[in-house]
């Protein structure tokens, strides 16, 4: 199964992303992740997009997905941001449903704003909403330093949900035949069950 996970930042498709792909053990592919990842001479050109909230190249993401992409299965999560991205992936690869997790820009800002990352084990926080770290600022998993992300400074944050308004909402539009709709201000439980609900229910 090929599915799309689309949602402003902080929407919390990424941790959705995870529970559906160990669920239905399908491949979950980040092109966050995959670009934070990058290695040689690509690396510094993608820091400096990424770093000011910019969107990559179009030529050179699709270039970087490819190599990651298999006909297994897969999550997408982060692609495509735009209608020339899907246009492209279309044409490669059958998608089966897209899944819209919808939450506000005020929610989105809020999200963002108290992001908190461990570097050494990858675990997420956050310090406005939850989940909050056991002791501020540590990792309760390996005691490592949390850190902000890059990209989720004010200014970048602005950025990005402005980008995704202009660039990534009308793919929405582009697949509504495929759309599940989800409201992404419940508890991530909730969520995720509703998601395994509506999938089951759509493709049998
Ligand atoms: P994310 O972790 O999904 O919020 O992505 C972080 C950053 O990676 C974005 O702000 C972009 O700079 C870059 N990025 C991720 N996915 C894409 C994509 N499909 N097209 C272009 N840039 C992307």
């Amino acid at each position: 199964m090929n599915l799309i996970f689309i949602g402003v930042q902080g929407s919390g498709k990424g941790t959705q992303a995870k529970i559906i792909s160990r669920k239905l053990n399908i491949k979950h592919i980040s092109t966050g992740d995959l670009l934070r990842n990058i290695k040689g001479r690509l690396k510094e050109k993608v820091d400096r997009y990424m770093n000011s909230g910019q969107l990559i190249p179009d030529e050179l993401m699709i270039e970087i997905l490819l190599e990651n992409i298999n006909e297994k299965g897969f999550i997408l999560d982060g692609f495509p941001r735009n209608l020339k991205q899907a246009k492209q992936l279309d044409s490669k690869i059958k998608i089966d449903k897209v899944i819209e997790i919808h939450i506000s820009d005020e929610e989105a800002i809020k999200r963002l704003s108290g992001r908190l990352l461990c570097p050494k084990c990858g675990a997420g926080y956050n310090s406005i909403t939850s989940p909050k770290p056991k002791k501020e600022g540590i990792c309760d998993n390996c005691q490592g330093k949390l850190v902000q992300r890059k990209d989720d400074t004010k200014e970048a944050i602005k950025k990005r949900i402005e980008t995704y308004h202009k660039e990534t909402e009308p793919i929405i539009e582009h697949y509504k035949n495929k759309l599940i709709r989800i409201d992404g201000e419940k508890t991530i439980e909730k969520i995720s069950t509703r998601l395994l609900q509506e999938l089951h229910e759509a493709l049998d």
